[in-house]
């Protein structure tokens, strides 16, 4: 695995590599790596003949009271996690990736409308400025994300079809503990008896997902059901629930024939954790 840290390096390499035309797999991450990046990198290995990792804590997806300062990092562990199955290692300064005053940014409309679009202003948006500028510096063929990010995949998936970019997205999904919980840098951050509740956010979301299974089309009786049985459990703190489409997150009242995603964010001390289920009444709905 080459560790590349220079913008004019990895430019060099995308040239190398188009002229070659070798396929081109791209995970990008935030670093303190778990099983949930090294399955994206599996699936990067087995459709390409090279993949490029980016390890880049962005400081744009952050709002002023997040967790940018504190977000865990641990860089020498993901190396040598990272180092049998990746080619290229990006590990780019913010500085390069970033003048001192940005001029341009995108702007999401309503797709920032639901899920963590309100609670969290400015993320998405920063998300995409720092994909955009990884997807012309790399010029992968493929990009990797994880179905945990849900609301990320489809925002990503609109700007690749808006703006034009030639690569496909690869959505993997999410990767659990035996628990349940789904893995997450941030999990970290919990406490032990924090630890020990956090599975019940999972459970909550299969009681709603059961009940789409046995015929429930409402959603405010779905919902319902999810909330009541996180608060059952003593989880009061829900920062939201919503059953939305997949394709345009708009929220649907009553299920039909669309696939939905139940999605929900809640706070366990100082931890935000997201999940999400994904329903499709021809697969699984009666
Ligand atoms: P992050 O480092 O948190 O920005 O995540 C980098 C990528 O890994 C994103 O595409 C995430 O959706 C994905 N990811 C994070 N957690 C999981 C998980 N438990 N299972 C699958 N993919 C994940």
């Amino acid at each position: 695995m080459k560790v590349i840290t220079s913008l004019s390096e990895i430019r060099q390499i995308r040239h190398e590599l188009r002229r070659e035309n070798k396929k081109i797999g791209f995970v990008p991450t935030m670093g303190y790596l778990h099983d949930g990046h090294l399955s994206l990198v599996q699936h990067a290995r087995s459709e390409n003949e090279v993949v490029v990792v980016s390890i880049f804590v962005n400081p744009t997806q952050f709002g002023p009271k997040e967790d940018f300062f504190d977000y865990p990092r641990d860089l020498e562990r993901d190396h040598s996690l990272l180092e049998p199955y990746v080619d290229y290692l990006f590990l780019p300064e913010t500085d390069q990736m970033y003048s001192v005053a940005e001029k341009i940014t995108f702007a999401i409309k309503d797709l920032n409308n639901a899920l963590c679009g309100p609670f969290r202003p400015g993320h998405f948006e920063g998300v995409l400025q720092i994909l955009a500028k990884f997807f012309h510096l790399i010029a992968p063929h493929k990009v990797y994300l994880g179905q945990k990010d849900y609301q990320q995949c489809v925002v990503v998936q609109r700007m690749i079809i808006e703006f034009f970019f030639d690569l496909e997205l690869v959505i993997c999904p999410t990767v659990r503990e035996k628990s349940g919980l789904a893995l997450s840098s941030r999990n970290v951050y919990l406490a032990p008896l924090e630890k020990v509740k956090a599975p019940l956010f999972y459970q909550a979301l299969k009681v709603g997902f059961d009940s789409m299974a046995r015929g429930e089309k409402n959603s405010h009786v779905i919902l319902k059901k999810v909330r009541e049985f996180l608060e059952e459990k003593g989880i009061h703190d829900i920062e939201y629930l919503e059953l939305c489409s997949t394709e345009n997150l708009e929220e649907i009242l009553n299920i039909s024939h669309q696939r939905v995603v139940l999605a929900g964010a809640i706070r366990l001390g100082k931890t935000r954790l997201i999940d999400n289920i994904l329903f499709d009444p021809h697969v699984s709905g009666r």
